[in-house]
């Protein structure tokens, strides 16, 4: 399905919850509310919106949160996304701590891909921005992910200014032959923007400090991130840069929140409530239709627009 810019709409992400185990500085204000349960989305809903997903030329599905682990009935989605026929790959993004309990069984449900998100090596800092999360349990999830079998696992790190930006060295260091490694420009969403701001760190930075790193090749064009290699280095790394360089043009996805918002854009305050709907197959292909015509060109974060619901409750 194409939009009105000619761009290939292919990729949902779905945050299927809005709650969380971490409670990182940068992604989720202190306090956060609770939702009713009546006001999230089925498991049963999100399976049928997915089927007419796929039916409207959806072929990849991306479970996200909150933290996508703690959704009660996670691997039975996983599983019943997967026998879409149209569907070729479901991926998660997690911050790691209940792989260790489910990697078994997230393979076993048929999930493709798994991008992990780190922040920091350093024990106190991982703390600090998990605001009191142990390291040593994303590392053993990690470790299991691996037992597991799933391979290519892809490290998502956010540049957090005079955070984790003395530890730039230490995340490239991954590539040399453990890890895909990607480098995320702090995004000011929601009631964290303040922070975003005061923290940006940006990715052009990291390339004037790693002057040998080599730009790659794209291959995957709808890809957010511009990837670099160092010489003798077996894996990429990515820079993803919302803010200093727009993707836009290139952009496949739309995302669905916990709460049945239908978002034609992260970056724009524009969403469609499919919630009541969420079981009705022709008003659902209607609203994706709608979706996809309504996808705006691109974001105005440069003009200073940012949009007011905050990143755990989109799904990043
Ligand atoms: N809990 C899961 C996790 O942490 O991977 C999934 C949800 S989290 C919102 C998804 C990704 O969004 C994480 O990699 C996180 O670092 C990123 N993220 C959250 N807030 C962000 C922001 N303001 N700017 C850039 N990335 C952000
Ligand atoms: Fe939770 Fe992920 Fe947000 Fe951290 S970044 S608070 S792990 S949703």
């Amino acid at each position: 399905m194409r939009d009105d810019f000619n761009r290939e709409i292919s990729y949902l992400r779905i945050s299927v919850t809005d709650l969380c185990n971490f409670n990182c500085e940068y992604c989720m204000p202190e306090g956060i509310e609770k939702k009713d349960h009546s006001d999230i989305l089925r498991i049963e809903e999100i399976e049928n919106i997915c089927k007419v997903a796929a039916r409207n030329g959806i072929k990849k599905i991306r479970l996200t949160g909150g933290e996508p682990l703690v959704r009660k009935g996670i691997l039975s989605l996983i599983n019943k996304i997967k026998s879409i026929d149209e569907i070729t790959e479901v991926a998660i993004t997690t911050n790691g701590v209940l792989l260790d309990e489910m990697a078994k069984d997230l393979k076993a449900a048929g999930l493709d891909r798994i991008n992990l998100s780190l922040d920091s090596m350093d024990e106190n800092v991982f703390r600090k921005i998990t605001r009191g999360h142990e390291l040593s349990e994303v590392y053993k999830g990690l470790e299991s992910a691996l037992d597991a079998g799933f391979e290519n696992i892809k490290i998502n790190t956010v540049l957090i200014n005079k955070v984790n930006d003395n530890e730039i060295a230490d995340f490239i260091a991954l590539t040399k032959n453990k890890y895909e490694v990607r480098f995320i420009e702090l995004m000011p969403i929601g009631s964290t923007a303040r922070y975003a701001k005061e923290h940006f760190f940006s990715a052009d930075e990291v390339l004037k400090r790693y002057p040998q790193l080599e730009l790659q090749e794209n291959t995957d064009k709808s890809s957010p991130a511009a990837y670099y290699k160092l010489p003798n280095h077996k894996y990429r790394l990515g820079l993803i840069r919302p803010i200093t360089c727009n993707f836009c043009s290139n952009c496949n996805r739309l995302r669905l929140t916990a709460d049945g918002k239908l978002k034609p854009c992260l970056h724009s305050d524009m969403e469609i409530d499919i919630k009541k709907i969420a079981c009705n197959d022709e008003l659902l292909e209607k609203s994706f239709l709608s979706a996809i015509s309504q996808k705006p060109e691109k974001h105005h974060l440069d003009d200073g627009k940012y949009i007011i619901r905050g990143m755990s409750k989109i799904g990043g």
